[in-house]
């Protein structure tokens, strides 16, 4: 009996993949972790290896490499569409979800020789980390929900670090931030950080970790907050109102690290070398949706975002309005949207509620779930990552939803890969960018 070992530390994922195998009369092993993978492949020499990309410590490139160093017999077949799989010494590469067809078309082919490298060749294959990278703070809306039953996907509220091409850009500041504000200075040391903070909007969930981020306690750093205009008064008058005398004992005038407070006013600008196109979403207030192109893709960040139709065919109602005309209005706002996130590389979109409790919530200003999945399948984004976890959604919770959004694109016969956002994961973008 053939022996795959699965390195995989999604529970979901590993259960599907691990399935797909022993229907096949194959025996499974399983590593969470790529240290473990690598040990275990090293010892039992499996015929096929599959290993997920994005693993906690080691990435999934980094386990390819040193597992090929060492063996030479086994497939490995990675979970991601990218030519580094391939260099890194794989012989193949998926989009989740797995099909057995793809895998035994992969598995079937005769392996390509083993080329002796010149010292040349192998340098060229020496692994660079790309240099754009997204790293998950904080996932969650509304509240932080610390405890363990979030202790999978985490308790933090929204916040997304940045890296690319040496800037930092930081996307929104919920309680997340912190952390990240720590990390930060244990990088830098007594170097100074400069860095970007692009607020999509002034909800509380999005801005409470400010007052804690330690970089802003100290003089050597420098620190732009951007964002739109609040609904009520201006971002700086909101940005210090939540450290007025009342609510907390530093005042924002007494930071000592020098912050900078730009309020946008263009639908396109730029950072750095990132350029930055905006849109508003329908959210309560004002509430801004980003999309960053960097030279490595583009990442389209909407952390709070409601569906445009079912609210306004509930406003129609209240206002006699025929429910054509509402209709209609939402399928154009839709479009727009469509066309503001096509082709997107990694797409963190707000997936709040499941169908069903959505319908308790309609203008409450957060996603649902089969619509989310529809919009970015329309968008043709590569990577959706379900955002803005429920306070009340435990893990369990969670996977069953990532598991029903991984089902609706299986059932809609396209491709797209389908995550949770998850506090620590880091996605590394490397692959050719999209045009637009
Ligand atoms: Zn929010
Ligand atoms: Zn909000």
């Amino acid at each position: 009996m053939p022996t795959a070992l699965l390195i995989e530390n999604d529970a979901e994922s590993l259960k599907r993949i691990a399935r797909l195998f022993t229907r096949h009369g194959w025996e499974v092993i399983e590593a969470d972790d790529g240290a473990a993978g690598i040990d275990i492949a090293i010892d039992r020499r499996p015929e096929a290896i599959v290993c997920d990309l994005l693993l906690p410590r080691i990435s999934g490139l980094q386990v390819c490499r040193a597992i090929r160093e060492k063996l030479d017999t086994a497939r490995i077949i990675y979970d991601i569409e990218r030519d580094a799989v391939v260099e890194a010494g794989g012989d193949g590469y998926f989009v989740k979800p797995l099909k057995w067809e793809e895998l035994a078309k992969i598995l079937n082919r005769p392996r390509r020789p083993r080329r002796k490298l010149t010292p040349r060749q192998s340098r060229a294959l020496k692994f660079h980390p790309p240099s754009t990278r997204i790293k998950f703070w904080g996932v969650r809306g509304s509240i932080p929900v610390p405890g363990p039953s979030t202790i999978g996907y985490g308790g933090n509220t929204t916040c997304v670090e940045i890296r690319t091409n040496g800037d930092i850009i930081i996307l929104d500041a919920g309680s997340g931030i912190r952390e990240l504000g720590l990390d930060l200075e244990k990088e830098f040391g007594s170097a100074p950080i400069n860095l970007t903070l692009l607020l999509t909007h002034t909800h509380w969930d999005h801005i409470q970790g400010l007052p804690f981020f330690l970089p802003a306690y100290k003089a050597k750093n420098s620190i732009r907050v951007l964002g739109y205009e609040g609904a009520r008064a201006g971002l700086a008058t909101i940005l210090a109102a939540q450290m007025e005398v009342p609510f907390f004992p530093v005042s924002w005038k007494d930071l000592p690290g020098t912050i900078k407070i730009q309020e946008l006013k263009r639908m396109e600008f730029s950072i750095g070398k990132v350029r930055v196109r905006s849109r508003f979403v329908n959210h309560p207030g004002v509430c801004a949706g980003y999309r960053l192109f960097t030279k490595e893709g583009s990442i389209a960040f909407l952390p709070d975002n409601e569906p445009f139709e079912p609210l306004k065919l509930k406003l129609a109602a209240r206002d006699g309005i025929h429910p054509h005309k509402a209709r209609a209005q939402a399928v154009v706002q839709r479009s727009k949207l469509v066309e503001f996130l096509k082709d997107t590389d990694v797409l963190i979109l707000d997936a709040q509620y499941t169908d069903e409790k959505y319908q308790e919530h309609i203008g409450w200003g957060h996603g649902a779930l089969s619509r989310v999945v529809s919009l970015a399948l329309e968008a043709r984004a590569k990577k959706l990552f379900l955002f803005h976890h429920d306070p009340a959604h435990d893990d369990h919770k969670i996977d069953e939803m990532l598991e029903r959004a991984r089902f609706l694109v299986v059932e809609s016969g396209r491709q797209l890969e389908v995550e949770a956002a998850r506090e620590g994961a880091e996605i590394w973008l490397s692959g050719r960018p999209s045009r637009r």
